[in-house]
């Protein structure tokens, strides 16, 4: 812990600039100069985790391999920097005072009023220093959730403020804020961010570095006068311009010396310049693909991109190294009927369905498996997209019409799809399910064998349903085989339909694994599929 750096990403004037993105942006960039870099969420709500939100709320929740429920924040860092993150990466306000609410109970405050500070602000440098336990870390990146000012951060921009006193010249702030720009003056304001640096220093914090978010690019001038009026030198007020895609960011940042500037300011050793050459042959296939197909997410949630945001990344990483741009069309589940399943699926070169709870649009995702497979178009099922392929397996070809999940249907006859053993006696909803990494058996001779090359592999899980093994040799017989088992439990992870050209249903989410330099062979496998689908069918 001793040597390790912290550095805090706030972010001011407005939310959804792109903290996250600009955090994992200096972790690549730190990481790329031989540094030890990892990142971490501060998230101000009061939930324990994000595991109980509705995706409308703040999108996708991401599984880290250790289980934890998290922001989908962590999913950015993961894909930036490949390496895991885990449930310490991610704390809200929820967490933090329920710890300090059981540490009241159990009396280790005796005789003490418990209070914001110092004990949650206390709770919150324990929880930052957590990372980095045995100092594994140069820097530990903390993004903090939310914009200065609102109340919830306020204990966390507070307990940060601390840190600085208590480990000076280890502590490092970023903030990261908007200049807008007014058409009909034609000019870039500074206001804005004048104010949301004065809520910073009303908070006792003298950002040490500011990045502006801009869609136009900011003169010497501009910021010359955001250094005067902010306390920062010229080389300290970094431009953020829009970019095509977020992985132009740590390539803009690079080009504007925020790690140089950030490693000075510290005192470390600043070295070559990174070259970062799989990083730009990855951006340089994903700008200039020599093909486009077609792919049909079918969902529910499909009005927010960000509820799918892993898989929608996935096939970012896998369609450039295939050089191939997947056009996603988002498909809502309910929209689908027998009549216009034909038409709505028609243009697309591969069908997945996506990960759900609950009954809502189910209906319409069984019409697009069913479409899928009996018209060979290729088949990605993701967890309930994989226990929808088995219900539809079970209605339309074992003939079982009333076959159903038990989740939707309590009383179905036939329950293809049960509530797992140790789920029946679950009352609490939040970080109960089947989470995060399980080992899994993959049959020799089987696609998923193919794909992945290995005997067995470990991938993440969020459910509490699964296939059911009583009707495992029906269906083996008709024709759709268990090809991935977990060896303790024989849970069946993976079934395929050998006779179809690529039809995959996994039980896990091969999303949360896939990373720039490491796309995920599975969606690669289906993309490859997808793109030989359109092909014949041209
Ligand atoms: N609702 C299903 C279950 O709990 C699938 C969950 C998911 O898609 N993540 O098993």
């Amino acid at each position: 812990m001793s040597k390790t750096k912290f550095i805090f990403v706030t972010g001011g004037v407005a939310s959804s600039l792109g903290k996250g993105i600009i955090s994992a942006s200096i972790g690549k960039l730190l990481q790329s100069r031989g540094y030890k870099v990892t990142i971490q969420k501060l998230d101000p709500y009061l939930n324990i985790d994000p595991g109980t939100l509705n995706p409308y709320e703040h999108g996708e929740c991401y599984v880290t391999i250790d289980g934890a429920e998290t922001d989908l924040d962590l999913g950015h860092y993961e894909r930036f920097l490949n390496t895991p993150t885990t449930q310490a990466n991610n704390v809200t306000t929820g967490r933090i005072y329920k710890n300090v609410i059981e540490k009241e109970r159990r009396g280790d405050f005796l005789g003490k009023t418990v209070q914001i500070i110092p004990h949650i602000t206390d709770e919150i440098k324990r929880n930052i220093k957590l990372v980095s336990i045995k100092g594994e870390f140069d820097f530990v990146i903390t993004e903090i959730g939310g914009t200065v000012g609102d109340i919830e951060s306020l204990p966390f921009i507070e307990a940060v403020r601390q840190m600085k006193w208590e480990h000076e010249g280890r502590c490092l702030f970023v903030h990261l804020t908007f200049v807008p720009f007014l058409a009909a003056s034609g000019e870039l304001k500074t206001k804005p961010t004048q104010h949301s640096v004065k809520h910073l220093l009303e908070a006792g914090i003298q950002p040490d570095v500011l990045v502006l978010r801009t869609e136009k690019p900011l003169s010497a001038d501009l910021k010359k006068k955001v250094g005067l009026f902010c306390n920062v030198d010229m080389d300290s007020v970094v431009e953020a311009r829009d970019m095509a895609t977020i992985y132009e960011v740590p390539l803009a940042m690079l080009e504007e010396k925020l790690d140089v500037t950030i490693l000075k300011k510290f005192k470390m050793k600043v070295g070559e310049q990174p070259a970062l050459i799989p990083w730009r042959t990855f951006i340089d296939k994903h700008k200039n693909p020599k093909q486009t197909i077609q792919i049909a997410l079918v969902g529910k949630y499909v009005e927010l991109a960000d509820a799918y945001k892993s898989i929608i990344e996935s096939f970012v990483h896998a369609g450039a190294s295939l050089e191939c741009k997947v056009s996603i069309s988002l498909i809502h589940s309910e929209e689908l009927t027998d009549e216009n399943v034909s038409e709505k699926l028609g243009n697309c070169a591969g069908i997945l369905v996506a990960p759900g709870f609950g009954h809502r649009g189910i209906e319409g995702k069984f019409l697009a498996i069913k479409y899928a497979r009996e018209q060979l178009v290729p088949f990605f099922g993701i967890c309930l997209g994989m226990q929808c392929a088995v219900i539809e397996f079970a209605r339309n070809v074992l003939g079982y019409k009333q076959a159903n999940s038990t989740e939707m249907s309590r009383t179905t006859p036939f329950p293809v799809i049960d509530i797992m053993q140790e789920q029946k006696n679950v009352s609490d909803m939040g970080g109960t399910m089947r989470l995060g990494g399980y080992p899994c058996v993959l049959k020799k001779r089987s696609n998923a064998h193919k794909i992945y090359q290995a005997d067995s592999i470990i991938e993440r899980h969020r459910h509490r349903y699964e296939f059911n093994n009583t009707y495992l040799s029906e269906f083996e017989q008709a024709g759709m085989i268990a090809t991935g088992i977990n060896p303790e439990t024989e849970l069946v992870e993976i079934v395929e339909i050998p006779t179809h050209p690529w039809f995959v249903g996994v039980q896990f989410h091969p999303e949360y694994r896939s990373t720039v330099v490491a796309p995920h062979p599975l969606f690669q496998s289906f993309v490859k599929a997808s793109i030989a689908f359109a092909k014949q069918r041209k």
